[in-house]
């Protein structure tokens, strides 16, 4: 399968629908900037209304922006029809064929290209070996599982070897397990053929797991570009903090900057956060956000603030320990529950952040 991998890059894109009943406009997709570099599998997450499909049906070309270029490699595409563009989309419902098998379904694409039947047969085979089908080849869509149909349909739009492939929250549809094997095999295959690809999801995990760079989307507007591990441990804002993975927020006195982070004051206990995001004033207020990963629980009155154990939660490799204090209730995630201490539920405690997951965040931009 050859792939040209080519960069998608869109340029202040803004998409206004206008309400068909009261006439009023709705901004969807607000000044979007971004660039895609090739073979990159990119991922648009956000909450549901986040403007992360439009944005996704605009690179696709069955929505036009209102303002705002589009380019496909060196192409601008920001007004050409869905099917003059170079890129195959990939839906979360499988829309196949179900009268024609497999093989059939993968081989429409070039049958209608009129392909020479040895060639086709060819590149069908091929492609259902990098799914993993070549053994259900004569099997109708009906007699597979869902999993399985995905790949088909991921088979269909990759075998016309298209430059850039889009999927729209193409996992909803599955159960919880097989979504996390598809996840696998859907970055195995992006890999494997080397195509740019833009993927939508309102799921973190998935998100996470798949990509090479996240676009995290709230409103019409990007909040932040980064890889996962940025957007988990460095997230500028609240939201991204909160959308990207479970956290804390604990309001902070900010008394002034130290190198890249701040010297806090939490209910009037002084303390240096090692990191932050730049340009919180000195006596201003802040969060520190917390993963639960980062806290610690120790005996009360050695800690930071005082809590107690509303719930212990056990998920075999950690347990996650609900503590509640004045500021809530919090999540305290403890790994390797066999050789580190789990305080019993009732228990007193004391809270500590560890230095490295936690962050100063303004608390203004949520
Ligand atoms: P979801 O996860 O629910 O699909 P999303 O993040 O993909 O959400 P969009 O579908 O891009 O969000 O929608 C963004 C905003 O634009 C929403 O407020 C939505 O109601 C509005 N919108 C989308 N399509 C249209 C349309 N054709 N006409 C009017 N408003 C629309």
């Amino acid at each position: 399968m050859e792939t040209k991998s080519v960069s998608i890059r869109v340029d202040h894109v803004t998409k206004r629908f206008k309400d068909p009943a009261g006439g009023r406009s709705v901004t969807a997709v607000n000044d979007v900037s971004f660039t895609i570099e090739p073979s990159e599998l990119v991922t648009l997450l956000g909450p549901s209304g986040c403007g992360k499909t439009t944005t996704l049906r605009m690179i696709a070309g069955f929505e036009l922006p209102t303002q705002g270029k589009i380019h496909i490699g060196d192409d601008d595409v920001t007004f050409l029809p869905a099917h003059a563009r170079d890129k195959a989309t990939v839906f979360q419902s499988y829309g196949l064929f179900p009268h024609m098998n497999v093989f059939e379904n993968v081989a429409y694409g070039l049958r209608i290209r009129k392909l020479p039947k040895a060639e086709i047969s060819e590149k069908v085979t091929a492609t259902l070996r990098l799914v993993g089908l070549e053994s259900l080849a004569n099997r109708s869509p009906g007699r597979l599982s869902g999993g399985q149909q995905q790949r088909v349909a991921l088979a269909r739009s990759l075998i016309v070897e298209p430059s850039v492939l889009l999927l729209d929250e193409p996992l909803s549809n599955l159960d919880a397990l097989l979504r996390e094997q598809m996840r696998v095999e859907i970055r195995r295959i992006q890999k494997a053929v080397g195509i740019t690809a833009v993927y939508v999801t309102h799921d973190r995990t998935e998100a996470m797991s798949l990509s090479d760079r996240v676009i995290v989307m709230r409103d019409g507007v990007i909040h932040q570009i980064g890889t996962a591990a940025d957007v988990y441990e460095n997230p500028v804002s609240k939201f991204v903090a909160g959308f990207v993975g479970k956290v804390a927020f604990f309001p902070v006195d900010v008394l002034g900057a130290e190198g890249v982070g701040y010297a806090c004051s939490l209910r009037g206990r002084r303390f240096t956060v090692p990191r932050g995001v730049p340009g919180i004033p000195a006596g201003g207020r802040a969060v520190i956000m917390a993963r639960p990963e980062s806290l610690r629980l120790g005996e009360p009155g050695s800690g930071l603030l005082e809590g107690r154990v509303s719930a212990n939660i056990y998920l075999g490799s950690s347990v996650e320990s609900f503590v509640d204090t004045e500021f809530g209730d919090i999540l305290v995630q403890i790994d390797d529950p066999t050789s580190r201490k789990v305080w019993p539920e009732g228990s007193q405690v004391s809270l500590q952040f560890e230095p490295r997951l936690v962050r100063v965040l303004p608390e203004d931009v949520s």
